[in-house]
């Protein structure tokens, strides 16, 4: 535009050096010219602008109805879904259920109110969990009948609240089937400890007539005990943890001689230590003894020194126990095979064993699922830091009464 309107001045300076006495009728025609192009300009400039506004309104149009689709179809997933999903916003009003949580709970209606003066006694305990903490919630919850898994999400932005989602996963039918398993291995225990006990009884009888065996009956006589008692323990253990597993484990806290029963542990396990040449080692900070579940203790230390026997060939077994700010602490260390890391996660799992090919040595697999889970019915916790061929030492905390 610039150099078109030099261009311009500079054709009508020449006009005026040819002859001077024209210069209104040259200034005028240069003034028309510079209204003409500056109108042309403006009207390229307009088009221009139209065309920009025309692609952004057709952007902008293609977003909002993509956000519109977007609403549509999660609002259609959110109430279709079998899920009954409630959203309360950060002064507690409910702002949204879905038709499943009307079917689920039987409320109706209860958009746009406050959640304390709607929801049922066990709804509004869960609710009044995941609103008043603004953490993220996952449990399985009992409902009336139902089991459901709550999972809670805060909505937050910059900080600020803004409120809860909470979605509610019926689990009734799993847990129905876990509970039916359950059951299911108790009986079929419970009713091979007869015939168990049985088997065990009659070759052991048929042992004691062993110098009428060859060689081979002899050998196969003995791995027949060996198979039967274990099958005797997997049986007990099993019996121990679905035992275990029902709901609300009495205990009973009495006043316990811990260092009695750790000595008292160790000398029925001390033969077999002395076979292996194993030295057991028992170091102990108490004075005094403890309020604590026997029974609970006695399965702990059992179970935690026949391991440490049964996965070491030799070297010291260390036993440590102390008294800590209300928690009793129980240390058991040996120098046995260790456990590789990639298993340390998995050694508390029902019928984890890393090595199965032990033959008739091997556990149950169970000996841990059972220290753990007694440890959770005490409120207590259990670690365990391992190295392969080097060594483990479990560590268990019990809160002391
Ligand atoms: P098991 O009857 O096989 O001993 P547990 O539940 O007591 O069953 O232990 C599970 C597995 O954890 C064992 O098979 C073994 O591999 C590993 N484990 C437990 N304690 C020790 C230990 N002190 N040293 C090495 N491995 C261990």
């Amino acid at each position: 535009m610039i150099t078109r309107i030099i261009g311009l001045g500079i054709v009508v300076l020449l006009a005026l050096m040819y002859d001077a006495s024209l210069s209104g009728l040259y200034f005028i025609v240069y003034m028309c010219a510079l209204i003409l192009m500056e109108m042309n300009q403006k009207g390229k400039f307009d088009q221009e602008m139209s065309d920009y506004r025309r692609r952004k309104n057709t952007q902008i149009k293609a977003v909002e109805n993509e956000r519109i689709l977007n609403q549509k179809i999660l609002k259609t997933l959110i109430k279709t879904m079998s899920s009954p999903m409630l959203y309360i916003d950060r002064n507690g009003i409910i702002c949204f259920t879905n038709n499943s949580f009307k079917d689920n709970f039987g409320l109706s209606d209860i958009q746009g109110k406050y959640y304390k003066d709607v929801l049922g006694q066990g709804l509004l305990q869960i609710v009044q969990e995941c609103y008043l903490f603004e953490k993220k919630y996952n449990e399985t919850r009992k409902l009336g009948e139902r089991y459901y898994q709550v999972d809670s999400n805060p909505l937050i932005k910059n900080q600020l609240f803004y409120g809860t989602i909470l979605l509610f996963v019926d689990v009734s039918k799993v847990k129905e089937i876990e509970k039916f398993q359950k059951q299911f291995l108790s009986d079929v225990s419970h009713e091979l400890k007869t015939p168990m006990s049985a088997i065990i009884g009659s070759v052991e009888i048929l042992n004691r007539r062993s110098g009428d065996m060859d060689e081979i009956t002899k050998e196969f006589m003995e791995i027949l005990l060996k198979e039967s008692e274990r099958m005797q323990n997997l049986i007990d253990d099993i019996l121990v943890l679905s035992k275990l597993e029902r709901p609300k484990q009495e205990l009973n806290h009495v006043f316990v001689d811990v260092n009695k029963l750790i000595e008292n542990t160790i000398q029925l396990f001390q033969e077999l230590a002395n076979e292996k040449g194993i030295e057991i080692q028992f170091i102990t900070m108490l004075e005094d003894g403890l309020v604590l579940d026997y029974k609970s203790l006695k399965t702990i230390i059992t179970n935690l020194i026949s391991n440490a026997i049964k996965y070491s060939d030799g070297g010291i077994i260390r036993i440590s126990v102390l008294y800590k700010e209300g928690t009793m602490i129980l240390i058991v260390k040996d120098h046995g095979k260790g456990i590789a890391a990639k298993n340390i996660p998995l050694i508390f799992d029902r019928f984890f064993q890393e090595d199965r090919s032990r033959g008739i040595d091997m556990g149950t697999g169970l000996g841990l699922s059972i220290v753990k889970k007694v440890i959770e019915n005490n409120n207590g916790s259990i670690e365990v830091v391992s190295e392969l061929n080097k060594g483990s030492e479990f560590t268990v905390h019990i809160p002391v009464s």
